[in-house]
């Protein structure tokens, strides 16, 4: 069983997992919050620390029709979780509407949670305000609290967790290697999150993003275009037969080059490498070609040596129905490879 599927069975089980934010490298507690209980949110307090919130998907904030994140409304945005831009956007805290007493006890709050994490509950099944802070999740920045949900998904639970910071009595947010210095925090089930970033990107990409067919010069290719977040360039994937179908598939992974890839610059090698990718795939049957796009606008007249988004490109591949792979030019693009390994893909070497 991979780590994958352990840490969803943990979850499946309402098992308290560990979820590291990729960027800030803050340490979070999960549990699933349609099976939170006493004992469950008593264990989150005592191990993470800091304060549980219950961390929903945008789709549940509209179904209960909670307010915007505060930081819309009063400005200053209201956070947990430490330092750093990646922190959660709070609302309103919210009680469950019937069967609590008073709402401040542990039983009254796991109650809340469970409510509000119930795919059938509605605005009516709440009050505002109450005692539990519902955090909204944007799923397509990379958070810890956008992994813990992805995991709740893939573990058949509800999209709703309970999280909660690890941190020190001085407020500091811990690290995973400190973390795991703790024999209890230690024990715990570490999610992947590159692995679950990937599959969250590839269910969003099979739901969100847009594609035509395209002939071209080599062949016909399907086109599919998908943007991680609003204010993100979309990444092109040029999908050529059945990839799924296919034993390690051609893949090509090109970042944008406008004077190379438009206009043939002889600086660069991109347009050669684009062209000599299109035909090595169509020749051989089936295929993927990913066009990505640099995060920044950049004056540079090449930038095809930008690191790229590996969790992306895994999930735009796996929405493209691959799962293992040969990386044409691939020796230039070793941290991709890895990258692509980390979110679960075979990369041949
Ligand atoms: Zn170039």
């Amino acid at each position: 069983m991979g780590t994958l599927e352990q840490a969803a069975a943990r979850f499946a089980d309402r098992e308290l997992v560990l979820v590291v934010d990729d960027r800030d490298q803050a340490v979070f507690l999960a549990c699933p919050a349609d099976g939170i209980d006493v004992q469950r949110l008593e264990r989150l307090h005592a191990l993470g620390g800091g304060m549980v919130v219950l961390g929903l998907p945008e789709s549940a904030a509209r179904r209960l029709a909670l307010p915007a994140p505060w930081r819309q409304t009063h400005g200053a945005r209201h956070t947990v979780g430490g330092h750093g831009p990646r922190k959660l956007a709070l609302t309103a805290p919210i009680d469950a509407a019937a069967g609590i007493d008073g709402g401040w006890s542990l039983r009254d709050r796991a109650l809340t949670m469970r409510v509000a994490a119930d795919p059938d509950s509605r605005s009516s099944d709440l009050t505002i305000p109450g005692h539990v802070y519902p955090a909204l999740v944007d799923e397509r920045p990379r958070s810890a609290a956008a992994a813990a949900i992805e995991l709740a998904r893939l573990s058949g639970r509800a999209p709703a967790v309970a999280l909660c910071a690890v941190v020190d009595r001085q407020g500091r947010v811990a690290s995973l290697r400190e973390a795991r210095l703790d024999d209890r925090l230690g024990r715990l089930q570490v999610a992947p999150v590159a692995e679950l970033q990937s599959g969250s990107i590839a269910r969003q990409a099979a739901e969100l993003s847009i594609g035509c067919t395209l002939p071209t010069r080599d062949g016909m290719f399907r086109a599919v275009g998908y943007a991680a977040a609003d204010a993100d360039p979309a990444t092109v994937v040029l999908i050529h037969g059945d990839p799924a179908a296919r034993t390690m598939p051609l893949v090509h992974v090109h970042v944008a080059c406008l004077f190379g890839d438009a206009f043939g610059s002889l600086l660069c090698d991109c347009r050669r490498q684009l062209d000599g990718a299109a035909t090595a795939i169509v020749r051989d049957g089936a295929g993927v070609i990913v066009y990505a796009k640099p995060r920044q606008p950049t004056a540079a007249a090449c930038v095809c040596d930008e690191p790229i988004d590996g969790a992306l490109v895994a999930g735009l591949l796996q929405a493209a129905g691959v799962r293992e792979l040969r990386l044409l030019d691939g020796g230039r693009q070793a941290q991709l490879q890895e990258d692509l390994r980390r979110c679960g893909l075979v990369v041949a070497r």
